[in-house]
């Protein structure tokens, strides 16, 4: 794609205006403004700067444009869907595709974990995640348990309960006291720095959550979350054997495993998560990314028919079961989008491409250990 067709597509009025008044998130605003690097087009795995300047989009936007930009499929689904049902409010009210992408959603997730819950982004899906295990512990009579364990390194999202979770200091830093979360220590160690998938070293490492039942009283604690691979810190994979441990220690305490699949949901391990790559299913799992591959924002909450049916039937007939829900909770145009989304990872078979070229790709980046490596690019675990 040269130049000519790119300049078709430029928007002069996004390089010229004022850059004063938008406060750009996890942004360096003033080294940006000063020099701003505009996206103004992207298509399949591209994306073209305003100068027509066409630039590879390795990490898929923020590892969620899994089936590649700017789908006519998506995007004609979400326009019929703005001229059909633009919006209807989600509380006592309800549309038909957000029950149709539930039920399809429920079809990729492991075990029983059946029951969907919709949110608008990952960092909702971690803070409705956290409220959906307290409401379940009171539904049992277990109310003490109001203390969660996560883990350092770890990124939840920016929402209060996420930043609390949160073991990666720039995050918290800046925001106070939070809620009461242990954190068990990360998985990064020396033994697995270059090991081929899982490293072989560090499963007893998921016995943090045991000295934590034994300083805290497991009856205090509701939840450990981890992501199952961790993204946002280095993409860290678990030692083999290290979340069967955290499942084992979380269900002889009666303590909940949540998954924060945010980043690893939707064949980016060449499975529909993480929990079916690595063998092991959480009670209640996060997602986000990919769900609508990205072309509306939307995240949802997957979790299990035991946990489900434990908060229905605490509360009284006609009684709402959950006090909890955003206006766009299912919005119908993201709804839309994740249909046809989901449609289109089942008849390209991506998932089942992404784990065919794990091996490859795998090979393609052991051949650079040992390259020089450009200091400056960082992650948020060390900006
Ligand atoms: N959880 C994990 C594991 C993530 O990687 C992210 C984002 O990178 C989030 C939560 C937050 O998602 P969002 O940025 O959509 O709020």
């Amino acid at each position: 794609m040269g130049k000519t067709e790119s300049a078709l597509h430029a928007t002069p009025a996004a390089t010229t205006g004022s850059k004063a008044e938008y406060w750009m998130p996890f942004t360096a605003n003033r080294d940006f403004k000063a020099d701003p690097k505009m996206v103004v087009r992207a298509e399949g795995m591209y994306y073209w700067s305003e100068s027509g300047q066409r630039i590879i989009d390795a990490s898929s936007g923020l590892f969620c444009v899994n089936a590649g930009h700017a789908r006519p499929e998506i995007a004609d689904a979400v326009h019929r869907q703005l001229q059909e049902l633009d919006f209807v409010p989600p509380f006592m009210r309800g549309h038909p595709k957000s029950f149709a992408l539930a039920e399809r959603v429920a079809q990729l997730t492991p075990g029983d974990l059946k029951r969907i819950f919709f949110v608008n982004s990952g960092s909702e899906a971690v803070d409705s995640a956290m409220k959906i295990a307290l409401a379940y512990h009171q539904a049992r009579g277990q109310s003490g348990r109001t203390m969660f364990v996560s883990r350092e390194r770890a990124y939840h999202g920016v929402n209060f309960g996420g930043v609390a979770l949160s073991g990666i200091v720039n995050n918290r830093r800046k925001f106070g006291p939070t809620l009461h979360v242990a954190h068990m220590r990360h998985t990064h160690i020396k033994e697995n720095y270059f090991a081929r998938g899982q490293g072989e070293h560090g499963a007893d490492l998921a016995d943090d959550l045991t000295r934590f039942v034994n300083l805290y009283g497991a009856e205090n604690i509701a939840a450990c979350f981890v992501e199952p691979i961790a993204g946002s810190t280095g993409c860290l994979v678990p030692p083999r054997g290290y979340l069967a441990r955290l499942r084992e220690i979380c269900d002889t305490h009666g303590m909940l495993l949540v998954f924060d699949e945010v980043i690893t949901g939707f064949g980016r391990t060449g499975a529909p998560f993480g929990a079916q790559s690595l063998g092991v299913t959480p009670d209640i799992m996060t997602m986000a990314k990919a769900i609508t591959n990205a072309a509306q924002p939307m995240g949802a909450v997957a979790i299990s028919e035991r946990i489900h049916d434990t908060v229905m039937g605490a509360a009284q007939d006609g009684a709402i079961e959950f006090f909890h829900g955003y206006t766009y909770s299912g919005h119908p145009a993201a709804c839309a989008a994740g249909l046809a989304t989901l449609d289109i990872y089942r008849n390209e078979g991506l998932f089942e491409r992404a784990h065919e070229l794990a091996p490859y790709f795998q090979q393609a980046m052991f051949s650079l250990r040992g390259a020089p490596r450009n200091r400056r690019t960082v992650s948020r675990a060390s900006s």
